[in-house]
């Protein structure tokens, strides 16, 4: 086995133990990359010359006998969306092409007092919008599973990349559900803390409601590690909450016995792929088995999370992006004219089709005539949803669904239908519109060989229990040590 398919905490173990160096994994996930990084193309950037002395510096601090924080000299890889000082931050966008940020995010500098080893900055969706990573200005990211299926989106390079072992973790974003599905559809773990549970500086924006940071890990003991290091208050980031951080390690416990879980039947819709449904279901029954309740819950509102979602998140993207006007930085129209077709001709090469369509719908939903009957009409149906949550999480403690209704599908075939894209988020919405913490865990494969996801939701700032459900369902089954089998073409 090579070491780069190992989770963190097992090469904790082996740095601790001297067995192995940063600089030696650092080393070798450089050469995993150059073998199946031609065919996944899960990378926008590669920063081996910073990740090399990165390396060496955990490697001192190991061979002094320091004490070592969990992630030292672990390799990780980062969504292009979150601002990394020195290293270009492109948010999958050409109009971001050149920008390299000045500072880093607030999780960036939390990392690196960690001492890991940043890999390299990974592809998504453009400005994080899409289900596919197909909206990428660069590339498209290869599902590691089948090279044929998209990864997930938007944080697809992300998710692609730590099921590649090309990363033993990343970071991602998610708005609507751009870390769980990814996850899901790649078979790795994936979660979105509590809204305000990350600090967002540094995090180029997109819904600001909604938006939040969070882990791809191997497994369920990494998550808990990772959002260890990057939870917490930030005076830089006023959404975020302040609340004490616990640590999560200790909700590593393989006991469901006394826990809740509420299964909604609004997710088990005909459009559910009926194999997706088996997985879960059979998931479910594994928690049963393991001594949780499981009973139904309603949450009616569900139905209308995907047209709340596409009403708020592009009217909050289209003030958002207000600022990439040409003007203090990112790309310019080389010859602009006046004030006024400068910004024209800068937005209209800038962005790409699906930024521009959600600076419309938004700009639309905002408008004068509208706003009543578009957004402040999200906003109630919004509430609507989030009482709903609440009303459920008075009887039970986790919320089991499917995380995407389908598996992975193939690159080009939903481009064309935008609606269709949208509807891949339709488990994914509700949470994030009630700012609740969400887990994907893999939960097995359907007859093509494609990961399932199985999606806990817990109530806000309740990560504990979701990672115990979580951790309970990893410890007693299989699924998450099913690895791809990367058909590469040779090229590596
Ligand atoms: N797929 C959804 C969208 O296109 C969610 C994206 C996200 O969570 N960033 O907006």
């Amino acid at each position: 086995m090579s070491i780069c398919e190992l989770t963190a905490h097992a090469l904790h173990e082996k740095l601790k133990a001297r067995e192995i160096t940063a600089q030696e994994l650092t080393e070798a996930v450089y050469e995993r990359i150059a073998e199946v990084e031609p065919d996944v193309k899960g990378y926008l950037t590669l920063t081996k010359d910073s990740a090399l002395e990165q390396a060496c510096r955990a490697d001192t601090g190991f061979q002094n006998g320091e004490e070592m924080p969990p992630l030292a000299g672990i390799p990780i890889a980062i969504k292009d969306v979150i601002c990394t000082r020195g290293v270009r931050t492109t948010c999958g966008s050409k109009i971001l092409e050149n920008f390299v940020p000045p500072y880093d995010a607030t999780v960036m500098t939390k990392l690196h007092k960690q001492g890991v080893v940043m890999i390299g900055k990974t592809n998504m969706d453009e400005f994080a919008m899409g289900s596919s990573t197909e909206n990428s200005a660069y590339q498209i990211t290869h599902n590691p599973w089948n090279l044929d299926t998209i990864p997930g989106g938007s944080s697809g390079g992300s998710a692609a990349v730590v099921s590649a072992d090309t990363a033993i973790c990343s970071l991602g974003s998610d708005t609507g559900g751009s870390i769980r599905q990814p996850a899901a559809l790649c078979g790795v773990v994936g979660m979105k803390p509590t809204y305000g549970r990350v600090s967002r500086y540094g995090l180029v924006a997109f819904a600001s409601s909604l938006d939040q940071i969070g882990p791809f890990t191997k497994d369920i003991t990494d998550c808990a590690l990772v959002l260890n290091a990057i939870c917490g208050s930030d005076a830089l980031d006023a959404t975020s909450v302040d609340v004490p951080v616990p640590d999560f390690t200790q909700s590593l416990i393989n006991d469901v016995k006394g826990l809740k879980i509420g299964v909604p039947k609004e997710y088990f819709t005909p459009a559910l792929d009926p194999e997706i449904a088996d997985s879960v279901s059979a998931a479910i029954a594994v928690l049963e088995g393991l001594g949780a309740t499981v009973e139904e819950v309603s949450l009616p509102h569900t139905e209308y999370a995907i047209a709340t979602y596409y009403i708020i998140a592009p009217a909050e993207a289209s003030a958002n992006l207000a600022r990439y006007d040409g003007v203090r930085y990112g790309y310019r129209n080389a010859n602009p004219g006046d004030l006024i077709s400068m910004y024209k001709k800068t937005r209209s090469e800038g962005f790409g089709e699906e930024v521009k369509r959600r600076i419309m719908l938004g700009t639309f939903a905002l408008s004068a005539g509208y706003q009543d009957a578009y957004y402040k009409k999200a906003q109630k149906v919004r509430t609507l949803i989030k009482s709903d949550f609440d009303a459920a999480f008075e009887k039970v403690d986790v919320i089991a669904t499917p995380t995407s209704p389908t598996p992975a599908f193939k690159i080009g075939e939903r481009t064309a239908d935008p609606l269709q894209m949208y509807l891949s988020d339709v488990m994914t919405t509700p949470a994030s519109h009630a700012g609740l913490p969400g887990i994907s865990v893999p939960c097995g494969l359907v007859k093509s060989g494609l990961p399932v996801g199985l999606q806990l939701l817990g109530a806000p700032f309740a990560e504990e229990n979701v990672l115990r459900v979580a951790y309970t369902f990893e410890q007693n089954t299989e699924h998450h040590r099913q690895k791809p089998h990367i058909q590469t073409n040779g090229v590596g």
